[in-house]
Formats: C-alpha cells, sequence, structure tokens
C-alpha cells in the first residue's frame, strides 16, 4: 500500500442559496481544497479542506500540498497514518512557517485522505474502521436557515419550515448586528413562533467585544438559547472565560482553532462549554481524535464545527463517545458518492467504504478551477 501519486484539487461549489452573510463573511461558494493520494494497488483516498472558494489563497493550500507534502509521502506505506502525520505536521522546515494556516489546512486534505484509504482498505465505513458506532441516532441542527443576511421573514419561514416540514428540532441562527437588540428581537420572533421546545443555538463569529456580549446575554437571558458560539475574537481564551463565568448561557467555540494545545488552552480555562473542533482546519481526522478525548477526559460534549459540510464528521460523530449532535449544511453533500444526508433531523449513517470523501467526477469535470 505504498503511496504513489499526490494530486492537489481545487474545487468552486455553488452555495444552495446565491449567497450568504454571517457577522464577518459573505460568500457565494464553497471552497472543497484537497487532494487525491493513489496507491501502488490503484486504492485512492479523497481528503480535503473547507474554504471561502478565494482562489489565490486556495493555491497556496494546493502548492503546500504538491510542492511540501507530496515528497514526504511518495513511496511511504498509507496504512502508517499516524507516523506520516507527524512525518508532515514536525517536519523541521515546515513547521518553522506552520503549524497553523496554510500548512495545516494542507495537512488536514493529506491526513483524511489517509484515513480514507485506511477505512477503504479495510471495507468499512470509517465510523467502523475506528470501532464501531456509539449510536443508531445522530441528531442534526439546522444553520443553513439562520444566515445573518436573510430577511426576518426569511428567516421565521425557514425556521418553520424546517421543524414543521423537515423534521428538525435545533436550528442554529446567526447574530452579530452592529446593534444587538436586533438580534435580540429576530430571537425573539423566532421563539414565539416555535415555542420553547425547539432548541436554538446562536452564532457571533467572533464579531463583537466583551461588554457587547454580556449586555447581550443579559438582554437574551429568557429566550433558553442552547449555547452562544463564537461571541469574541476567536484566540482570546481571558475574554471568553470572562463571559462564561459572567453569563448562564453555554459558550460553544473551536471552530478556528488549529491544534489540540489551542483547545487545552480554552478547555483549561473554562471559557468552553461545547467544544468544535473541525477535521478540515486540525490537522485532520488525527487531531481532530486527539481533541475529542481531551473534551471526554473534561466531560465536555463535542459538537464538530462542519467545514467540510460534516462528510466526515458524520463519521466521527456516530463513533467518538463524547460526541452529542452534528451540524447540517447542505451546500455540497451532493457532490459526493455518498452525501451527508439527514432525513427526519437524524443524519444517516454511511455504509460505504471510506470517509465519505469520494467526490464524484462530474463535479471535478465542472467546478475544478487551475491550480496555477
Ligand atoms: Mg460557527
Amino acid at each position: 500500500m505504498k503511496i504513489k501519486s499526490v494530486e492537489p484539487f481545487i474545487l468552486h461549489l455553488p452555495l444552495t442559496s446565491d449567497s450568504i452573510s454571517d457577522s464577518t463573511h459573505s460568500i457565494t461558494h464553497w471552497g472543497v481544497v484537497g487532494t487525491i493520494i493513489t496507491t501502488t494497488d490503484g486504492l485512492k483516498g479523497y481528503g480535503f479542506t473547507g474554504t471561502h472558494s478565494h482562489l489565490a489563497s486556495d493555491r497556496l493550500i494546493t502548492v503546500c500540498i504538491r510542492d511540501c507534502y507530496a515528497e514526504l509521502l511518495i513511496g511511504e506505506d498509507a496504512s502508517d497514518h499516524a507516523r506520516l502525520w507527524t512525518k508532515l505536521a514536525r517536519h523541521p522546515a515546515l513547521q518553522w512557517v506552520g503549524r497553523a494556516g496554510i500548512t495545516q489546512l494542507a495537512l488536514a486534505a493529506v491526513d483524511v485522505a489517509l484515513w480514507d484509504l485506511a477505512a477503504k482498505r479495510a471495507g468499512v465505513p470509517l465510523w467502523a474502521h475506528l470501532g464501531g458506532a456509539r449510536t443508531d441516532r445522530l441528531e442534526a441542527y439546522n444553520t443553513d436557515i439562520g444566515w445573518l443576511s436573510f430577511s426576518l421573514d426569511a428567516l421565521l419561514a425557514g425556521s418553520v419550515k424546517a421543524v414543521e416540514e423537515d423534521g428538525f428540532t435545533r436550528l442554529k441562527i446567526k447574530v452579530g448586528h452592529d446593534d444587538p437588540n436586533a438580534d435580540v428581537r429576530r430571537l425573539e420572533a423566532v421563539r414565539k413562533r416555535l415555542g420553547a421546545d425547539v432548541r436554538i443555538a446562536i452564532d457571533g463569529n467572533g464579531k463583537w467585544d466583551l461588554p457587547t456580549c454580556q449586555r447581550f446575554c443579559e438582554r437574551a437571558r429568557d429566550l433558553d438559547i442552547y449555547w452562544f458560539e463564537e461571541p469574541l475574537w476567536y484566540d482570546d481564551v481571558g475574554s471568553h472565560a470572562t463571559l462564561a463565568r459572567s453569563t448562564s448561557m453555554p459558550i460553544a467555540l473551536g471552530e478556528q482553532l488549529y491544534s489540540v494545545d489551542a483547545f487545552r488552552a480554552f478547555i483549561s480555562a473554562g471559557a468552553v462549554h461545547y467544544v468544535q473542533p473541525d477535521v478540515t482546519r486540525l490537522g485532520g481526522v488525527t487531531e481532530y481524535i486527539q481533541v475529542a478525548d481531551l473534551a471526554l477526559a473534561h466531560r465536555l460534549p463535542v459538537v464538530p464545527h462542519a467545514g467540510e459540510m460534516s462528510q466526515v464528521h458524520v463519521q466521527l460523530s456516530y463513533w467518538h463517545p463524547a460526541s452529542t449532535i452534528l451540524e447540517y449544511i447542505p451546500w455540497i453533500k451532493d457532490h459526493f458518492e455518498e452525501p451527508a444526508n439527514v432525513e427526519g433531523g437524524v443524519f444517516r449513517r454511511p455504509q460505504q467504504p471510506g470517509a465519505s470523501t469520494t467526490i464524484l467526477s462530474k463535479s471535478f469535470e465542472r467546478y475544478s478551477k487551475s491550480l496555477s
């Protein structure tokens, strides 16, 4: 099972609506930037990270895969993925310039491809390769109804449809207007329309400062918010810890954290209640497992961020014992051989061998971007 080739790719896949915005980002396409790793016996592993379809920076990731990682991988035994992770992540020259950002996103893609290969080699889905499913019912929460750019009417219509027609009992709604009272009014309207039993999480995408968050939490205290995600700047451990102590609203974060060390800092400070690792920003499945184990040791629930739109996290969430629920955003699922589908608010458990990362050839043909 020697590695024969490492071929990077860039896909820019359109969203299911024309565009969306949260408090800090506006996008029209999701970037699927990764690699196909082929072994000498012809098996192919697919891995990717998620981006905002910014071609120039996407190319930095593929250059890292092609020019830095490929030569460290060719000829190696693909089943040695733990050793290969260390070989890439701790390569002296690369960790000098890396450990976060481009090199880590590229490492994520490579590592996911190696795990996809390992599960395919075993002939089972990744959750089974890792040790079996902890549950037969992985609940989904719907993020795609709650973008900040949606009008209140669209937010209400989407929320009602998700709950009353599609069977979701959990939603996530973006917050982060310049005036937090605007967010409180939107949340009050949704809560009033949906009643007390629907679980509503919110996501600030790191826009507000500490006093703004504290004022907002005070005004929203009666809305039974399930968690407040990324209330503050992503790396600010101290302010998150202060906020966590000053409100009863649980804090969720992790989608912008690049390492198990970063998670340890937040967890040790009591700054997070819901842990949100992402295989596309950590060093792939390998480091995700380290973070999930860390959360388990602190008895904190894991709710992954879906940078890969839950294609891989559905596997990990069916398996890892700290997992609870999983994010659902349907933008790119139909470009995969086995889509991360939800029925009645529950993720379908994958059945095909691998990590659910194999992309349809017609999607490559239509949406590939030039690497240079
Ligand atoms: Mg988020």
